[in-house]
Parts: structure tokens; sequence; C-alpha cells
């Protein structure tokens, strides 16, 4: 028998896929970890349990209890599937400027929506800071408690990662892996799962992928965090270095145009019959980079983080793309007028 425990034991244990593309151009193995198999669509789903998770064991909630977050992605999806799971409830703060798409999205999960004007960090409105007052005032209020996920600088996020995600990679190449290399939103990722497997074999290399407008690649390239340029991605990009972040084990860091990258997310498509996101195509390429800089014959992992499915209006938009400058194919422009 082999059945999965309800939509919580559905979360990882997500296969390994053979790029035969970057693979073939490498001469390396290169593997993508189909995170956008995870029961809520992204590798989200793992920080959200692992964070949900973690406030139970402290016996911050108990059933009924509300977890509060500000964030329009797929955190946001992730931890209302996960609250509904667990019988919480999910309060989600977004900047009103956010697609009609991803509001409707966020309600289905089951998720009550407080959109607030969409103001930078430093005003106290900011989305983010509205989502740790709500969590402060609920905590207060009510009886089966209430968290702030806060997904950047809680490490159950990384914890999470560093529990799962790292020792999955390590059996599933029955520790054959050379290198491991993705981008950074919260950090969560990279640094859990590059600390499990530099446990494991201190020699594995640990690569960053960032995109432009991040400040990440500057901090580890010459301890400078300093951002230039900007980039389509979503989901990914970082000013600072979180709590989740710090004493990642960066050995290589990229940065990656997405002139670059995004080319690989059609290059997915054509060659691998997978659809993925911005960020998939970040990490492709960026383990495409790690893999060069290596030499042949290694084994590189990387993230296939999302579906493409979620990013049709800008990212299988010939308009949009040509507006950034970005290379794309014919079939791309021929899929309906200017895109989907
Ligand atoms: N890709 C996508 C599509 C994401 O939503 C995120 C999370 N913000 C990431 C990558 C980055 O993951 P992490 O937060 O663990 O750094």
């Amino acid at each position: 028998m082999d059945i999965r425990n309800g939509f919580i034991g559905t979360i990882g244990n997500t296969p390994l896929i053979k790029l035969r593309k970057a693979s073939e151009e490498t001469g390396c193995t290169i593997l993508g970890k189909a995170e956008f198999l995870n029961p809520g669509g992204s590798v989200k789903d793992r920080a959200a349990w692992a964070i949900i998770k973690d406030a139970e064991i402290r016996g911050q909630l108990r059933p009924g209890g509300v977890i509060v977050e500000g964030t329009a992605g797929n955190t946001g999806i992730g931890l209302a599937l996960v609250a509904r799971a667990r019988g919480y409830r999910t309060v989600i703060v977004i900047p009103e400027t956010q697609s009609e798409e991803k509001k409707e999205m966020l309600r289905l999960c089951g998720a009550e929506l407080v959109q607030v004007p969409a103001v930078p960090y430093k005003n106290p409105e900011n989305y983010v800071h509205v989502s740790r007052r709500i969590a402060e005032e609920r905590a207060a209020s009510e009886p089966n408690g209430a968290i702030w996920a806060n997904q950047f600088d809680n490490v159950a996020n990384r914890q999470g990662h560093y529990e799962t995600t790292g020792p999955e990679i390590w059996q599933q190449t029955d520790g054959t892996v050379d290198g491991f290399i993705c981008a950074v939103g919260t950090g969560g990722t990279l640094c859990g799962t590059g600390l499990a497997l530099k446990e494991r074999n201190k020699d594995i290399t640990i690569g960053l992928a960032d995109p432009m407008g991040s400040a990440i690649y500057g901090f580890y390239a010459n301890g400078e965090l300093k951002a230039e340029g900007s980039s389509i991605t979503e989901g990914i990009g970082q000013g600072r270095i979180t709590d989740n972040l710090e004493g990642a084990p960066v050995d290589e860091p990229f940065q990656i145009t997405d002139q670059e990258a995004i080319p690989q997310v059609f290059s997915l498509v054509e060659e691998e019959g997978l659809i993925l996101g911005t960020s998939s195509g970040i990490n492709v390429a960026g383990a495409i980079r790690l893999a060069k800089k290596m030499g042949t014959g290694h084994t590189i992992v990387t993230m296939l983080c999302d579906s493409g499915t979620r990013y049709t209006s800008r990212l299988f938009n010939a308009d949009f793309l040509r507006s950034k400058d970005i290379p794309f194919p014919e079939w791309v422009a021929n899929l309906r007028d200017g895109g989907m």
C-alpha cells in the first residue's frame, strides 16, 4: 500500500526529474526537484507546514486558532491550505494592488483577506507591519491562539527544509549529489537544504542563483548588500540577510538576468513538457552555470518551485516580454494575440 495521509501527508517527498536538455548541454546530470507537485502547488507548502507545526509544538496554536501573514504569493496559499487541513483560520494581509486572480485564489483556499494600500516597507501601514500588528491583537483576543507566520525571520521555515528537502535529495541521489543551487526569497530553501547536505558531505557545493534587483549575490560575492537592475521573477529576490538566510553555506554565487533565465522556462516547456514558474527559470539557469563551473560528470540538483500556470498573464505574454527585452520563441507570440 502506498497511501498519503491527507493534505499534510502529501507535502514533500517530491520526485527528482532529470532535465535532459540541461544535462546534455553541460555534460552533468541536472536534476529538478518537482516542488510544483506539492498539494498546494509550490515549495512553500513545506514552509507553511513547518511554521504551523512549530507553533503547535510550542503550544501557540490550538484547533480554531488563527494564522496571520503578509503575502500575496505561494506562502499564503500554503498557509491557508495547511490551516484548513489542521482546523485553523488564516488572515492574509496584501497590498490592494495585487491581481484579482491572486485574491480569488487566496479566498478559495479559505483565507480572510485584509487589503491595505501599497506603501513601502518603511511605512508602518505596509502590509508586513499590518500583518504583525493584527497577529499581536489576535494573539491577545483569540481563545485558541494566533500566530504571525513571519516567513522571513521565523527559522521554523528553514528547519522544515533542513528536515525534509535536504535529506530527500541525499536519499534520492544515493548520496551522489555534488551540487545544489537555488534562488532566495526568504532563504529558507537555500539555507535549510544547504546545511542538511553539507552535514552529510562537506564537499557538496552550494550555489546561489540570484535575480537582478536582489542584493544577495553582492553579499556573497563581495560582502556588499547591493541591488542593481530589476527582474520579472516573482517570489524571489531579497534585500537583506533574513534570519532564515543567516549562516547559509553559499560557495558559488551567480547573478542571473531575466534574458538568461526566462528562456529556460520556455525550453523546459519545449524539451521536458514542464510548465514552470519564473523562479524555476532562474534556478535551472543557475544549475547550468554551476555545472559549467564545476565541470562535466557532476550531479547537480535545483528546485522546480511552482507551475507556470500561476504567471500566464506575464510569463506567456509576448507584449509584456517584449516590453522587458526578454527573448521568447514564436509559439509564445502565437498563444493568443500578444499572449495569454
Ligand atoms: N520560488 C517561488 C515561486 C516562491 O514563491 C518562493 C518563496 N518566496 C521561492 C522560490 C523562494 O523560496 P524561499 O522563500 O525558501 O527562499
